[in-house]
C-alpha cells in the first residue's frame, strides 16, 4: 500500500466542441489548421483590443461544474495572471482567482476497494496560452516556434483535493472526468492537447513537488510512478525532498527539475478591468435541463429497464457511444444476448483493430447486428459462425446474410439432421445392431457418421439424442 503517498491533480480541459474562443470570434477547430491562421487582434494580445466573454463557453462550463456537483457561485469574476512567456502574448491570462466558477464538487471512482469520491476544490474558467514547439528537442533548438492558433481556447480548471493515494487512483479519475466531459458533449479527448494536467504528489515528511504539462492519461500515471519512487528514494538514504517544480520527460519517463516553486504572490492577480462580472442565476436555469443522464444514472437505468447484470452495465456505461449502440441493439433482440455479445465481442473485435463504437456505427450498424444476433437466438447460426461474421463484416463489409451464405454458416435446421440422422442409421445396420446390444461406443460412431455428413455443423449432444429417439 503506497497510503503515505498523497495526490493531486489540476486538470485544464479544453472545452473544445464549442464554436469559438473564449473572448474573441476565432474558430477553435485548429488541429488540422496551418499554424498562426486562426487568430484576431484579441488573441495575439494587440495593445487596445478588448475581450468580449463566450456566452455559450460560460454554459458549457456552468453544465461541467453541476454535473460535476460543484456549487456554481452566483456571481464569478474573471481575473489577470501575470507571467512573462511567449505562449502568452498579452504578457498575463485572463483566468479566475478567488471568486471562480465553482467551489467544491466530486467525482466518484471505483477502485479495488470499493467507491471512493475524490473530492474537488475548485473549476474556473480561462484562456488557453499559445503553443510553443522546437525543431529538435528544447534543450538542442535553437529557437522555438510559435503558434497562437490554440492562444484564447476555453479552458475549464478542475481541480481536486490532494486525497489521492495511488497513481492508479488519479488515472480511475482522469479516466471518470474523461467519461462524464463526453457525456456532457463538451469535450473530445481524442485531439491532442485537450486535456493537460499538473500533478502535485508528497511523501510522508517529504516537501510537495508539482509536475507540469503532463499532456496524456499514460503519462500522468508513469510521471507519478517515477516521482514517488525518486522521493522514495531521497527520503530513504536521509536526504529532503524540496518543494520544486519539476518537468516530465515523456521520452525518457523521467521528471526533471524545473524551478523552485512559484508562489501565488508572483502572479500578481488582479481583476480583469475588460471584462464584467458574470451573474450565473440566469445561465444556470438555462443549462440545469440540458444536463443529460450522466454514467452513474445511466448504468441503473440499463440494468433496470434490460435486466441485464451490473457487470455488463458498468463496461457499458464507459463510452456513451456503446452505450447507445447496446440500446438499439437490445431493441430488436433478448438484451441479455446484446450485453454479452456487444461488451464481451464486438468491443474485443473493435480493440483489436484500433476502433471505437464510433466506428462500428459506420462499419456494422445496430440494426444489422441485432439481425444476426437472431439468427444465433433461433439457432439458425453458431456461436463461432457469428464471430466469424462479426470478423468479416468489420474487415470487409457486405450484408450479413450474404456473408453467412457465402462461407456456409447457416446452421442446419433439426429437420435436416433428422433426415440426416435416418439416413445414417440406414447405412450402417451393423453400428445399429451393436447400439441394441448395449455398445455405447456404437452410438459416438452414428453421431460421428451424422457429424461427417453436416461437416460439423450438428451438435454432437443433440444428434445424439435425436438418434436414441429413432432408434427406440
Ligand atoms: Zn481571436
Ligand atoms: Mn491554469
Amino acid at each position: 500500500m503506497e497510503s503515505d503517498v498523497v495526490i493531486g491533480l489540476e486538470v485544464h480541459v479544453q472545452l473544445n466542441k464549442l464554436n469559438t474562443k473564449l473572448f474573441c470570434p476565432c474558430p477553435i477547430s485548429y488541429h488540422q489548421s496551418e499554424p498562426n491562421t486562426h487568430v484576431c487582434p484579441v488573441c495575439l494580445g494587440m495593445p487596445g483590443a478588448m475581450p468580449v466573454i463566450n456566452k455559450e463557453a460560460v454554459k458549457a462550463a456552468i453544465k461541467v461544474a453541476l454535473a460535476l456537483n460543484a456549487e456554481v457561485q452566483s456571481f464569478t469574476v474573471f481575473d489577470r495572471k501575470n507571467y512573462f512567456y511567449p505562449d502568452l502574448p498579452k504578457g498575463f491570462q485572463i483566468s479566475q482567482y478567488d471568486r471562480p466558477l465553482a467551489w467544491g464538487g466530486y467525482v466518484t471512482i471505483e477502485t479495488e476497494s470499493g467507491e471512493k469520491k475524490i473530492q474537488l476544490k475548485r473549476i474556473h474558467m480561462e484562456e488557453d496560452p499559445g503553443k510553443l514547439s522546437y525543431k529538435g528537442s528544447i534543450t538542442t533548438a535553437k529557437y522555438s516556434l510559435i503558434d497562437y492558433n490554440r492562444s484564447g481556447v476555453p479552458l475549464l480548471e478542475i481541480v481536486t483535493e490532494p486525497v489521492m493515494n495511488s497513481p492508479k487512483e488519479a488515472r480511475l479519475f482522469l479516466n471518470k472526468l474523461r467519461i462524464i466531459l463526453e457525456y456532457l458533449d463538451v469535450f473530445d479527448g481524442n485531439l491532442e492537447g485537450a486535456m493537460r494536467i499538473d500533478a502535485n504528489v508528497s511523501l510522508k515528511g517529504g516537501g510537495r513537488v508539482e509536475i507540469k504539462n503532463i499532456s496524456s492519461f499514460k503519462g500522468v500515471e508513469k510521471a507519478l510512478t517515477y516521482e514517488i519512487t525518486r522521493q522514495r528514494n531521497l527520503l530513504r538514504r536521509g536526504r529532503k525532498v524540496v518543494r520544486e517544480t519539476r518537468h516530465f520527460d515523456e521520452v525518457n519517463n523521467i521528471t526533471v527539475s524545473l524551478r523552485s516553486k512559484e508562489e501565488e504572490q508572483d502572479y500578481r492577480y488582479f481583476p480583469e478591468p475588460d471584462l464584467v462580472p458574470i451573474y450565473t442565476e440566469e445561465l444556470i436555469n438555462e443549462v440545469k435541463n440540458t444536463i443529460p443522464e450522466m454514467p452513474e444514472e445511466k448504468r441503473e437505468r440499463l440494468i433496470k429497464q434490460y435486466k441485464i447484470g451490473d457487470n455488463f452495465a458498468k463496461v457499458l456505461v464507459l463510452d456513451i457511444n456503446m452505450a447507445n449502440y447496446f440500446e438499439e441493439v437490445a431493441k430488436l433482440v433478448s438484451p441479455k444476448l446484446a450485453a454479452s455479445w456487444v461488451v464481451d465481442v464486438l468491443r474485443g473485435e473493435l480493440n483489436y483493430r484500433d476502433w471505437d463504437f464510433k466506428i462500428a456505427y459506420e462499419k456494422f450498424k445496430p440494426e444489422e447486428f441485432a439481425e444476426l444476433l437472431n439468427h444465433l437466438q433461433h439457432e439458425k447460426i453458431t456461436e463461432k459462425g457469428v464471430v466469424e461474421v462479426i470478423r468479416t463484416k468489420l474487415d470487409e463489409g457486405g450484408k450479413v446474410d450474404e456473408i453467412i451464405k457465402n462461407k456456409g454458416l447457416f446452421a442446419i435446421v433439426k429437420d435436416e439432421i433428422e433426415k440426416i440422422c435416418k439416413e445414417v442409421i440406414e447405412e450402417n445396420p451393423k453400428a445399429v445392431e451393436d447400439y441394441k446390444n448395449g455398445k455405447k461406443q456404437a452410438l459416438n460412431f452414428l453421431v460421428g457418421q451424422v457429424m461427417k455428413k453436416t461437416r460439423g455443423k450438428a451438435k454432437p449432444a443433440e444428434t445424439a439424442k435425436i438418434i436414441q429417439k429413432l432408434l427406440q
